[in-house]
């Protein structure tokens, strides 16, 4: 094992060095954001490191292996650099790891369609590292905009192999190898003149000896028919414009969600219900006793079934739709809109896309914010991610709202009012990390906005048939998987809480009692806090608990449809004011514990975990508070 540590003597990551025996080659993937290293990376090792249209997704290394003319490799896809003057803890394991040598080969990924730019890196590590490959990648894209590039030239100019690619067709991958080979081997051939070598560090120097060297080895032709991909760029660019887009794509994707889910969520769990019964029937046959398949079966299975039927479909359709905006790229677009007014938080344009990733998982929002390169902002955007609803809460906030409807004798319109909704409470939540950013901004973790690059990738045409499969694998079984795992564990204490006694009586209604008066307070009662409580590690399952205490049930049950949910909640005391301070508080409360575990990680602090717990719970209850307190002044 191999320890680096920073310029500032932070201890950062740890690398494996290969073992002696192991007879490997370890070849490092680098190269500025979004110049399609990961996906050069997956054509080169068959793995399937999630791409994207945007900058920063990758935040950590990701390793795969390959054989070639018998030789075994190792490569190390890398997060993105610009430069060699690191600016985000990402950039600065890039940087230690690639001048620690222990890379054999380093192929640094450039965009052939933006080579001025992502070639000055290039420029910088040739310098350090002598076993250097320049991969021009995107030649499909040069090409389609009538940009030749000489890469004989352009290897001579370097001074350094240089190989084409077109990462996405796996095109160019072979002659790659070869030249990773012929490095490893130390049979580089050798290249005459090295332009790139100047005495010292200087970026203004760089990109003059850049300059030359792109008008020497580039040739642009006219083209005759090609998209102005300029066109939609200058449209979004105006606000009175891409706001509405925005907000209507956000409604299509939610109503597209809300309206494909209902009949696939009913298939699954009658599937899934019907199977307990022969699960049942196994468990009689082995004579297990009544205790070992209450908790296996009423507790954890009944609990999975639950958390699987209504997550998977909304899921399914969910995360399909959000990756194909991403590899689109209009994620980027997004951020540079927020920009303005996330500054005017004191915070960072770049939490708009990290707000976006919460939206599919607040821990993978939180690991997200790596992108942000100052540790006030990257905070700022930590504590208040879990602001926004994950597509844990989704089925939750959408049964609820059928519910307020209910209560409200509203028509629904076939999920259109809902999805209105729906995408209204987000729009909501968006604007309260804002003015919790502010908040923050203002008073713990003040300071000025930074600067930084955002970089805007072109519009691209999504790989639809991939980006199905990915998001479906990496996405939608990955956080299901997760839910599952803690939901199960979550499923055998309820059933415990629901069956075992103190005294003579059942330790869940004495725990609802309990927190009743402090629920009421609030515009909830006992059995929503508890549910909440209890729904902590996934809450997804905070609906069904709550069904199931109102139903006095020792089990949990599937209603029979909304109609069911809400004819058991209305017994339970719920009007649609309830309705109301369930779906603020679903929003606003403490982070699912999966999410306070990755805060902990990312912060390596405990007061800012509990602060990031403390922060969106206290908005919830002040504006469940407020809420009751101006419909009691109405007397509404
Ligand atoms: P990274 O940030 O450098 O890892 O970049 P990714 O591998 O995530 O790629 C960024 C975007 O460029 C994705 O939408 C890819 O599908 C796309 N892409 C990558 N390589 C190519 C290529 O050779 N041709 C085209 N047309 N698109 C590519």
């Amino acid at each position: 094992m191999g320890l680096t540590r920073s310029s500032t003597g932070q201890k950062l990551t740890v690398f494996r060095k290969t073992k002696p025996e192991q007879a490997c080659k370890t070849v490092a993937l680098v190269g500025n954001p979004n110049v399609g290293k990961s996906t050069l990376f997956n054509a080169l090792t068959g793995l399937k490191q999630h791409t994207g249209n945007w900058t920063g997704k990758t935040v950590e290394n990701a390793e795969g292996f390959c054989v070639h003319r018998g030789v075994r490799y190792r490569f190390v896809d890398m997060p993105g650099t610009y430069s060699l003057s690191a600016n985000s803890p990402e950039e600065q394991i890039a940087v230690d790891y690639l001048c620690s040598g222990q890379a054999d080969a380093v192929v640094i990924v450039c965009d052939a369609c933006a080579l001025e730019r992502t070639l000055l890196l290039a420029v910088q590590l040739i310098r350090k590292a002598p076993n250097a490959i320049v991969c021009v990648n995107l030649l499909d894209e040069a090409r389609k905009r009538g940009l030749t590039i000489d890469l004989a030239r352009l290897s001579e100019r370097l001074g350094v192999p240089v190989v084409g690619t077109s990462a996405r067709s796996k095109n160019g991958i072979l002659p790659l190898l070869d030249a990773v080979e012929a490095v490893c081997a130390g049979k580089s051939p050798p290249v005459p003149s090295c332009d790139s070598t100047s005495p010292a560090d200087d970026t203004g120097a760089d990109f003059r000896v850049l300059e030359a060297i792109v008008a020497d080895c580039i040739r642009t032709e006219p083209v005759r028919h090609v998209l102005d991909r300029e066109v939609p760029d200058r449209l979004l660019s105006k606000r009175w414009i891409s706001l509405p887009i925005g907000a209507a794509l956000l409604f299509v994707v939610f109503w597209l969600t809300l309206v494909g889910a209902n009949y696939p969520s009913m298939w699954l769990s009658n599937l899934l219900f019907r199977l307990q019964t022969v699960l049942q029937q196994g468990m009689d046959l082995l004579h297990a006793p009544a205790w070992l398949s209450g908790i296996l079966l009423d507790g954890m299975y009944r609990t999975l079934a639950w958390v699987v039927s209504v997550m998977l479909p909304p899921m399914a359709i969910f995360f399909p739709l959000f990756t194909l905006m991403e590899d689109a790229g209009l994620l980027p677009r997004i951020a540079f809109q927020a920009d303005k007014r996330f500054a005017a938080c004191h915070a960072c344009g770049k939490q708009a896309l990290t707000i976006c990733m919460g939206f599919g998982c607040n821990a993978a929002g939180v690991v997200g914010c790596r992108i942000i390169a100052s540790k006030r902002e990257r905070l700022i955007a930590i504590l208040t991610n879990a602001m926004v609803p994950c597509n844990g809460r989704f089925p939750s906030l959408i049964s609820v709202i059928v519910v307020l409807f209910l209560a409200c004798n509203l028509p629904d319109a076939g999920g259109f009012a809902s999805a209105l909704v729906l995408s209204g409470i987000v729009l909501f939540a968006i604007v309260l990390t804002m003015c919790a950013s502010w908040l923050l901004g203002h008073t713990l973790l003040r300071g000025v906005p930074s600067s930084y690059v955002l970089e805007i990738p072109p519009f691209r045409r999504p790989q639809i048939g991939k980006v199905l499969v990915r998001s479906l694998l990496d996405r939608t079984l990955y956080v299901l998987g997760r839910a599952a795992a803690v939901a199960a564990p979550c499923g055998a204490l309820l059933w415990l809480l629901a069956n075992c006694t103190i005294g003579d009586q059942h330790i869940l209604p004495v725990l609802t009692g309990f927190l009743d008066p402090a629920g009421r307070t609030f515009g909830l009662d006992g059995t929503m806090l508890l549910a909440f409580l209890l729904g902590s590690p996934a809450n997804e399952i905070v609906l069904p608990i709550a069904y199931m205490i109102y139903q006095n049930s020792a089990i949990l049950t599937e209603p029979a449809g909304n109609a069911a949910l809400a004819a058991a909640f209305f017994a339970g005391g719920w009007t649609w004011k309830t309705a109301v301070c369930f779906l603020i508080f679903a929003v606003l409360h403490w982070p699912c514990t999966t999410t306070l575990w990755t805060i902990r990680r990312e912060t390596k602090s405990l007061g800012y975990t509990v602060l990031s717990a403390l922060l969106p719970t206290a908005f919830g209850l002040l504006l469940c508070l407020l809420f009751t307190t101006v419909c009691r002044i109405l007397g509404v």
